[in-house]
């Protein structure tokens, strides 16, 4: 289908995006990678009056280290992302999630700033920033704020950004000693949607796991923190009866959808065992008597 008519934008800097977006409202959209949007464009499911580029903004590009923490700007693509060494160093989930994202061709349009901005229950990335404890930073005319992770995804494709506010980057903190990290998927084919996906993020101390964060792609309108698994990780030994017990409440308080021939209880069934997965494999990350 063609998409109904628009006028483009191409600003190169933050604060004309931002102006842009505070003349237009609700009726422009940001146009990152396009990895997206253009299909939405496309089916009509988004008809905006004025398509704001950011591609040339460069300041919404790379990897920054800070001290406690990376900035990622969000139009820095999936392809740099996995080969950013800082993210490798300091946030593997965020590199391994990002290798299993579309093929090629996607991972060098698609950007991180709109994996998250898009708020698709089935992306991989959301969950990732959960388990990360990830900021999402916003500036709009009222300056700039960050949005923990937690508050940012309001619902299926809506986040907190405000009409006028443009996500300019992603802070994720650094790990210290200890962490391990894993990302697990389930998808039918090479091209189908995440079924289900399970980040983990565990703090192992000796033989014991002391603290799990867990996030859930597509059990739910939003990703979501599995509390109940989380709660039954913290203090377990960590062994993998122990961890098999705790990824059985994975699906607990989730509420995945019955659809495409996909029943809930079956997302229920691979959030317990990508769950169990990839918490052992996070724990072997950790590289200490392996179990
Ligand atoms: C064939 C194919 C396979 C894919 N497979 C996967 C997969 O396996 N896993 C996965 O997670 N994703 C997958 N995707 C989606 C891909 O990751 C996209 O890159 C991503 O969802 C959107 O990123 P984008 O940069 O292309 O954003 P766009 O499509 O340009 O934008 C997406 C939305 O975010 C908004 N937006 C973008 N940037 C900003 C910003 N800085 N501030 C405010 N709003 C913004 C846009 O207005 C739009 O509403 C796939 C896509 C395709 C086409």
């Amino acid at each position: 289908m063609i998409p109904a008519a628009f006028d483009y934008a191409c600003p190169t800097s933050v604060e004309e995006a931002v102006r842009l977006l505070a003349e237009y409202g609700e009726e422009a959209k940001v146009l990152a990678g396009g990895q997206s949007l253009l299909p939405m464009l496309r089916r009509r499911a988004a008809r905006p009056r004025l398509v704001i580029d950011v591609n040339r903004v460069q300041r919404l590009r790379g990897v920054r280290e800070e001290a406690d923490s990376l900035v990622i700007g969000a139009m820095t693509t999936h392809h740099d992302v996995i080969h950013d060494a800082l993210v490798r160093r300091h946030a593997p989930l965020l590199a391994s999630a990002t290798e299993t994202v579309g093929d090629p061709a996607v991972r060098h349009r698609g950007t991180v700033g709109g994996s998250a901005a898009h708020a698709d229950p089935a992306g991989d990335l959301p969950p990732v920033m959960l388990a990360l404890n990830a900021g999402m930073v916003a500036e709009g005319p009222r300056g700039r704020r960050t949005i923990p992770a937690a508050e940012f995804f309001v619902d299926r494709l809506v986040t907190a950004l405000e009409a006028d506010e443009l996500l300019v980057g992603i802070r994720v903190p650094k790990p210290a000693e200890g962490w391990g990290f894993h990302y697990e998927k389930f998808q039918p084919s090479a091209q189908a949607p995440t079924l289900v996906g399970v980040a983990v993020a565990v703090r192992r101390e000796s033989g014991s796991i002391a603290e799990a964060r867990i996030g859930l792609a597509n059990m739910g309108a939003t990703p979501l923190r599995a509390a109940a698994a989380e709660a039954a990780l913290a203090g377990a030994d960590a062994t993998e009866e122990a961890v098999a017990r705790a990824a059985g409440a994975a699906a607990e308080g989730t509420s995945p959808m019955s659809c495409g021939g996909t029943p809930s209880e079956y997302r229920a069934h691979l959030a317990r065992v990508l769950t169990r997965r990839a918490v052992l494999r996070a724990v072997r990350s950790t590289g200490r008597n392996a179990v």
